[in-house]
């Protein structure tokens, strides 16, 4: 079978040669382990960071070791009693045709909820992401202006229409205009910015955000966010959930930036970690699977197709290629 390894750290943005396809055995499930046919796998940005020899929340990746990330597939052998050859499960895996997960660590799929690559997104890790870090982190109120960066990605998408559920006006941030046309006419945004053919960040919002913003759920950092910190009202409450403006830099310009922003509006703002939330995951997935049953969260996924543009697909995440959730489809 075939896996991706990691070939070589990469100095600021990351290229193919970081990424080596090599042939090798198929593995063996041990106790309370399942070998499971990767239909669909995750790239996400947080794997920037694992690429860096530094101390991150995420472990950096060894140069050599196999790639890892979230799949989706069909039990192929069981090692565990929780789950039977033909299961479909989502879990922590690899890059690669089949992948041993922990049973205890994987979690059932229904194809019934929806198609195979939405648990990699809403119904996945994204997805959860977006549900703790908006209602737990944010803690948006009725009537509350909401804005979103990184907005017609997987965390965005889903941070936007929450809001909504919740009663609040959200402007979303994203790359083109087929993306803003997606969160306003599609996903019930009240208004979408496309930073990538805007000049004047600060008009923009001026324009979007009238009344200024209540919480501000940050995907992307850099200018947008300085634009966006000039608009917080009193008391507004600010997510950092990902700064990707920022993962390919060797070097973060150094400075408060817009921190005096922070001294009239008196705002909070509160980094966090979806894995703090581990205990309460399957409550999440629960509540989200039953939006997206009912039609009141929509999702879409970018598929590239095979494993050996898996790389390609990474990449993507950072010049924008993905609407949605960006996943690879390993097999049918
Ligand atoms: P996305 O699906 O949003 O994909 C990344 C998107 O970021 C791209 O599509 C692109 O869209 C945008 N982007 C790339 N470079 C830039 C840039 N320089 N400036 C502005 N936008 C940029 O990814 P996810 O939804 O998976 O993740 C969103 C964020 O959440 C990431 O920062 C990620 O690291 C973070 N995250 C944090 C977690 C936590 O526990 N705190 C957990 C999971 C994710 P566009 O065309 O709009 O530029």
């Amino acid at each position: 079978m075939r896996a991706w390894h990691f070939a070589e750290r990469p100095d600021g943005e990351p290229t193919l040669d970081s990424f080596e396809l090599r042939e090798y055995e198929r593995p063996t499930p041990r106790h309370g382990e399942l070998l499971v046919r990767v239909r669909y796998l995750s790239v996400d940005p947080y794997m920037r960071g694992r690429m860096r020899d530094a101390d991150s929340y995420a472990e950096p990746w060894a140069v050599g070791d196999v790639l890892r990330g979230g799949v989706v597939g069909e039990v192929v052998e069981s090692g565990s009693d929780r789950y039977a050859v033909g299961d479909l499960v989502a879990g922590r895996g690899t890059w690669a045709e089949y992948s041993v997960l922990d049973a205890d660590d994987a979690t059932p799929v229904d194809p019934e909820v929806a198609d195979l690559p939405a648990y990699l997104g809403v119904l996945g890790m994204p997805g959860r992401t977006a549900y703790f870090g908006l209602l737990d982190v944010a803690e948006p109120r009725p009537g509350d202006t909401v804005v979103v960066s990184g907005a017609a990605g997987a965390v965005g998408s889903t941070v936007g229409q929450l809001a909504k559920l919740n009663g609040c006006r959200v402007v979303g941030v994203a790359g083109t205009d087929e993306k803003t046309a997606w969160l306003t006419d599609d996903l019930g945004f009240d208004a979408a910015i496309n930073y990538e053919t805007t000049d004047d960040y600060r008009a923009a919002f001026d324009d979007a955000a009238p009344d200024g913003v209540d919480v501000y759920f940050d995907n992307v950092g850099g200018p947008i966010t300085d634009a966006v910190f000039t608009k917080l009202n009193v008391d507004a409450r600010v997510a950092v959930c990902g700064q990707i403006a920022h993962y390919n830099a060797e070097a973060v310009p150094t400075g408060p930036r817009k921190l005096p922003q922070l001294i009239a509006s008196r705002a909070t703002v509160k980094g966090f970690l979806v894995t703090d939330y581990a205990t309460r995951a399957d409550a999440a997935r629960e509540r989200l699977e039953g939006w997206v049953r009912a039609g009141d969260i929509s999702h879409r996924e970018t598929v590239v197709e095979g494993l050996e543009h898996a790389p390609d697909a990474f990449l993507g995440l950072f010049s924008g290629e993905n609407v949605g959730k960006q996943v690879v489809r390993v097999a049918e």
